[in-house]
């Protein structure tokens, strides 16, 4: 199995993206991901996936800290400036949730303490434990076979 056969089974897997977030020393960094999950209730769990080239994992390594900001579908732009897909640089501001760096208008802003990291393959797994959340009533921005997406509502069968 090649690694294009590979890719395009994972992308026939629909998700939402998001814009993990770290700080280090005052310098917030920001990396686009899909591979996001709940784990846990009770304690309250998610889980990352990082690459072992992201500049991002060394960061989360050090801070300790995350967010994860799953990302409004008027949010592509975002998207595209923290997967490094934009030729320009962009500034961005950040907000704050319990003193972690988040992106304003994201449909959720989850802030997390990192309880544990597992290195598999060529990504390193970091287990979150969430210290506080804020939701916003909007569209989510969806990703499917390398395309960015929106939702649309099923319209209701009327006979
Ligand atoms: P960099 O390449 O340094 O940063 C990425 C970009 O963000 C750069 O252009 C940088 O300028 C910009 N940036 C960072 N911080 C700031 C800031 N504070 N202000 C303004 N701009 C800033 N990779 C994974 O490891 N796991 C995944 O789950 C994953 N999912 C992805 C899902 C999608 C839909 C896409 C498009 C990509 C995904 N990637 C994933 C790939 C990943 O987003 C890119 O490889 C990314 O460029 C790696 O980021 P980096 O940490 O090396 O940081
Ligand atoms: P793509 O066809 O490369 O990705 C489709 C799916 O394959 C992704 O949703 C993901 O599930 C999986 N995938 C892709 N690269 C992977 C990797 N290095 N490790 C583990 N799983 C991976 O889609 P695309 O639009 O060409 O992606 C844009 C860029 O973002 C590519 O460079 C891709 O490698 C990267 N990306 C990385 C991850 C990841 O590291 N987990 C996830 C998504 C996209």
């Amino acid at each position: 199995m090649d690694d294009r056969q590979f890719r395009t089974a994972m992308g026939k897997f629909a998700t939402g993206v998001t814009v993990i977030a770290t700080e280090v020393e005052g310098d917030t960094h920001g990396m686009t991901a899909n591979a996001f999950m709940s784990v846990s209730l009770d304690p309250k769990l998610v889980v990352v996936s990082i690459g072992e080239k992201a500049k991002i994992l060394s960061k989360i390594k050090e801070s300790k800290i995350f967010t994860v900001n799953i990302l409004a579908a008027d949010q592509q732009e975002l998207s595209m400036i923290f997967a490094g897909q934009l030729k320009e640089h962009k500034e961005v501001a950040f907000g704050r949730l319990d003193g972690k760096p988040v992106l304003d208008g994201a449909v959720a802003q989850v802030a997390c303490e990192v309880s544990a990291e597992h290195v598999e393959g060529d990504h390193t797994l970091f287990i979150g434990r969430v210290t506080d959340i804020h939701l916003e009533d909007k569209e989510p921005l969806i990703f499917y076979s390398g395309k960015y997406r929106s939702l649309v509502a099923e319209q209701p069968v009327t006979i």
